[in-house]
């Protein structure tokens, strides 16, 4: 595998080993193809995650990672502020929660039995594009391949090499690991909590695992002043429920999902250019309402993979499938998240409210969550239900009533 430069040759690379891109890797090794995968970490390694993955996963991963599940959540406990707390349950899982070390590690392990050829402690540290194919170059050294799967994460380097124009938000959040220990118990046996009031426009939560309770605040839609401040008054908000010692937190950016400025304009894509794919984080697959983004990691890559294994020697017309079939199956969901994020964080009291009294349409949510039906199908009918209820609790908000 050298081609006419000496350089070791793969018909695909894919930077980062991250859920995107290993499910992208284990796919396109066993559709026949060789594979690269680099990542500037060894696995397993921590990731600063909730690990909360919707149960709409089983649709499309095989159920052997249920062998790295720590927790089946059939249920949420929502509060605000800490107060008030409302459990609502599904009669199913609406979510698992995985540690993203073993979660990963596992992926990761499949990719490799697949014929993945992975490389960990390589970098990527620069990327060239030509007619004929991608440079790849490492602090060990340079490889060369058809296509490059750019699935490095929230800071990607593949998207600042290859996307420049684009300037999306990347919100921040932070997340502790508190050690389940006495005293410490978390929200219920298998819920998670939700903090409607924790954050200035997001939400602060707690998601079970099996040694400790991650814990943590994101602002989803808002430049933040002090996420610090917002963290630790979440954490004495929820003393009752977190206890001991809550370790300092690890800050991340989850670069949620914001249509293009340009889209529609026949300008730049935010996804392909070239011979390059953004997945995952990179290309800010992240569902704007909850910052939920492993799902969407994964089923990216698999759709990168597909329509690259589809069109195997047409790599204009793989990029160009890889794009239609995020239109087709993942954006438009999005599209409706971002109009139910920007109500529900700009009213968050407003929101809670709504929740307790309507708790069936939280449950008609769930099913979103488990992949039974669309945020597009849920919104009409959610918005029937609740627009008359709006009005009376404005009235009441204005003691109209
Ligand atoms: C605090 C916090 C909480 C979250 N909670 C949840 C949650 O509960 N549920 C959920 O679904 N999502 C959650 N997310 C989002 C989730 O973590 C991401 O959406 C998910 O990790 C995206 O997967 P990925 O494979 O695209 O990227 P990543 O998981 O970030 O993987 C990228 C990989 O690329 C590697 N890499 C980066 N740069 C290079 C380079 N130059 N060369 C080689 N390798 C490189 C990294 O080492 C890493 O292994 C949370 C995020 C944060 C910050």
């Amino acid at each position: 595998m050298a081609d006419g430069f000496g350089l070791a040759t793969y018909d695909v690379i894919i930077v980062g080993m991250g859920p995107a891109g290993a499910t992208a890797a284990a796919a396109l090794s066993r559709g026949g193809l060789t594979v690269l995968g680099l990542d500037k970490d060894a696995h397993p390694r921590y990731k600063v995650c909730g690990g909360g993955l919707s149960a709409r996963i089983d649709h499309v991963l095989e159920p052997g990672f249920h062998s790295v599940v720590e927790q089946s959540v059939n249920g949420v406990q929502f509060v605000y502020r800490g107060q008030d707390p409302l459990l609502i349950e599904s009669a199913r899982p609406i979510a698992y929660m995985v540690m993203r070390d073993r979660f990963d590690h596992y992926l990761v392990q499949a990719a490799i039995q697949a014929g993945t050829h992975i490389r960990t402690g390589y970098g990527v540290v620069e990327l060239t594009q030509d007619l004929h194919g991608v440079e790849v170059v490492t602090a060990q050294g340079r490889f060369r391949a058809q296509i490059v799967i750019g699935a490095d994460g929230a800071n990607s380097l593949v998207a600042r090499r290859f996307f420049p124009q684009r300037s999306q938000y990347r919100a921040p959040a932070l997340e502790s690991e508190v050690p389940i220990a006495e005293g410490v118990h978390g929200p219920a046996a298998t819920a998670i909590l939700v903090d409607v009031g924790a954050a200035r426009q997001g939400y602060g939560w707690i998601f079970p695992k099996k040694e400790c309770l991650s814990v943590g605040v994101g602002e989803f839609r808002l430049k933040s002043r002090s996420l610090r401040a917002t963290f630790d008054r979440f954490v004495t908000d929820e003393r009752g429920v977190i206890g001991g010692l809550v370790p300092r937190p690890a800050g991340h950016p989850i670069p949620v999902y914001e249509e293009s400025k340009a889209q529609g304009q026949g300008v730049d894509s935010q996804f392909v250019a070239g011979r390059t794919m953004l997945v995952g984080d990179a290309a800010h697959l992240v569902d704007p309402l909850f910052g939920e983004g492993i799902y969407y990691a994964i089923r990216s890559g698999q759709l990168a993979a597909h329509a690259i294994l589809a069109h195997r020697d047409e790599h204009h017309v793989a990029v160009s499938a890889y794009e239609a079939a995020l239109e087709r199956e993942i954006l438009p969901d999005f599209r409706v998240t971002a109009r139910m994020a920007q109500v529900i964080y700009a009213f968050p009291r407003l929101a809670f409210k709504l929740l307790r009294r309507y708790q069936d349409v939280v449950q008609d949510y769930f099913e979103v969550l488990q992949g039974r039906t669309t945020a597009q199908q849920f919104l009409p009918n959610a918005k029937k239900r609740l627009k008359a209820s709006v009005n009376d609790l404005l009235l009441e908000a204005l003691h109209l009533r």
